[in-house]
């Protein structure tokens, strides 16, 4: 059996087939899954979508595998998650046709981790991030297996949402919340230190490119992913979709934390090669600060998680019509030991590591910032800590807009690929 890190690509019109060989590639479902244990199934059902919206993960998916968890002698098989902060589990998971294709495939029980009251306190040892210890449901912590299932989309404030981020809806709102004021990408990491995913199912077939995460544009890719090594699994994910993995600054956080392997040439591809199911996707949230020449922006030091939130901030602004009159803003990301000597209500402060600046300028807190904080101070010039209920009123009124925008921009590009093709 190789050391290496395998990552089995599976590429074809039936969901079954495709499960069947990922399995097949990685050794067989037997090979992974004990007769008679208790497998926990994560897909991600964080936002209502239904099928089809690339919000969340194939339902055929999910179904698929349930049923070759069970044919390998599973005794229990459990679909759970724990929605975004603001969503309800049990109807992003009805929504999304999962619970349904679970029941059809012979689930035994789907369970909301946010509502779960039987707790578990599991230390994070030698942790990164402030999350030093989390509450787990005792089901999670006492499965014999977990399979981590994403789909893969574009994400405003990681870049993309694959296997690594996924694992993160484990956790309640309270642990949600905490992650989002410390480092997020760490914060991810020291999860998974303690929640081993036995097996990451990737959803490829219409994983979602544009603006996401809240305005998938979906693909029809056509591919099951699995592997293993979350890490691995991330690296392939990237590279059959044309993003640069060097780009992406998590990867060096999981490197660091061992979780996996972060190197394209030390893994094995098995099933279909990246050559062949390749095809870049639209994923605009690394291409460049000169996308936007109007405003002065400056990068140096900076994470991708911020990069890319600054870039969906710039759209948005634009979307909002906020673009060309808040052009004065000269917006600050990543650590620095100076910034620019001007007008205190000129200077956005983009993230907790440009604290220290925070007199000078409008700081905007989080690590990265909440999606819609970094507009918001553009535009207010003001921070805002939280996102309360007046601020949620504000959020639900700048999606018909952004919707708008969004639209417009998926008809373009659809147009200049159908001319390019
Ligand atoms: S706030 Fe700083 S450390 Fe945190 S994601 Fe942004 S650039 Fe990175």
């Amino acid at each position: 059996m190789s050391k290496k890190a395998v990552v089995a690509i599976a590429k074809d019109p039936s969901v079954e087939v495709m499960v069947k060989q990922v399995f097949d590639e990685l050794g067989g479902a037997d090979t992974i899954i004990r007769k008679g244990s208790t497998v926990v199934l994560k897909p991600n059902a964080g936002h209502l979508g239904k099928d089809g919206t690339s919000v969340n993960t194939s339902p055929a998916l999910v179904g698929e595998v349930i049923k070759a968890v069970k044919a390998a002698g599973a005794r229990k098989v459990i679909v759970a998650e724990s929605a975004a902060i603001g969503c309800d589990t049990i109807a992003c998971l009805e929504d999304s046709g999962i619970s349904d294709a679970a029941r059809n495939a012979g689930v035994d029980e789907i369970r909301d981790i946010k509502s779960d009251k039987e707790l578990i306190k599991v230390p994070i040892r030698d942790a990164r991030s402030a999350i030093t210890s989390v509450m787990l449901p005792r089901f999670l912590v006492e499965a014999d297996h977990i399979i981590n299932m994403p789909i893969f989309k574009s994400h405003a404030s990681m870049v993309f949402t694959c296997a690594l981020k996924n694992i993160k809806g484990v956790v309640q709102d309270k642990v949600h919340y905490d992650m989002h004021r410390t480092n997020l990408a760490m914060a991810m990491m020291d999860i998974w230190s303690v929640v081993r995913a036995d097996l990451n199912i990737a959803d490829l077939i219409w994983p979602a490119e544009g603006f996401g995460p809240h305005s998938p544009v979906p693909l029809d890719f056509g591919c099951v992913l699995a592997s293993r090594d979350p890490v691995a699994l991330d690296i392939v994910a990237c590279h059959c979709v044309g993003l640069d993995t060097g780009k992406v600054s998590y990867f060096e956080n999981a490197r660091e934390r061992g979780l996996g392997c972060a190197d394209i040439d030390e893994l094995e591809v098995r099933g279909k090669s990246i050559d062949e199911v390749y095809q870049k996707m639209w994923l605009p949230y690394l291409d460049g600060f000169d996308t936007w020449p109007e405003y002065e922006i400056l990068p140096e030091n900076s994470c991708s998680s911020c990069q890319s939130l600054v870039a969906f901030t710039m759209e948005k602004l634009k979307a909002l019509d906020e673009y060309e009159k808040n052009s004065d803003a000269v917006i600050v990301l990543g650590a620095k030991k100076e910034v620019p000597d001007i007008e205190k209500e000129r200077l956005i402060l983009c993230g907790n590591c440009l604290r220290k600046h925070r007199d000078k300028g409008v700081a905007v807190n989080g690590c990265p910032p909440a999606e819609p904080h970094v507009a918001w101070a553009i535009i207010d010039r003001k921070d805002h800590m939280e996102i309360g209920p007046d601020l949620r009123d504000r959020m639900h009124s700048e999606e018909a807009p952004w919707n708008e925008y969004i639209n417009a921009l998926v008809a373009k590009k659809r147009e200049e690929r159908a001319d390019g093709e």
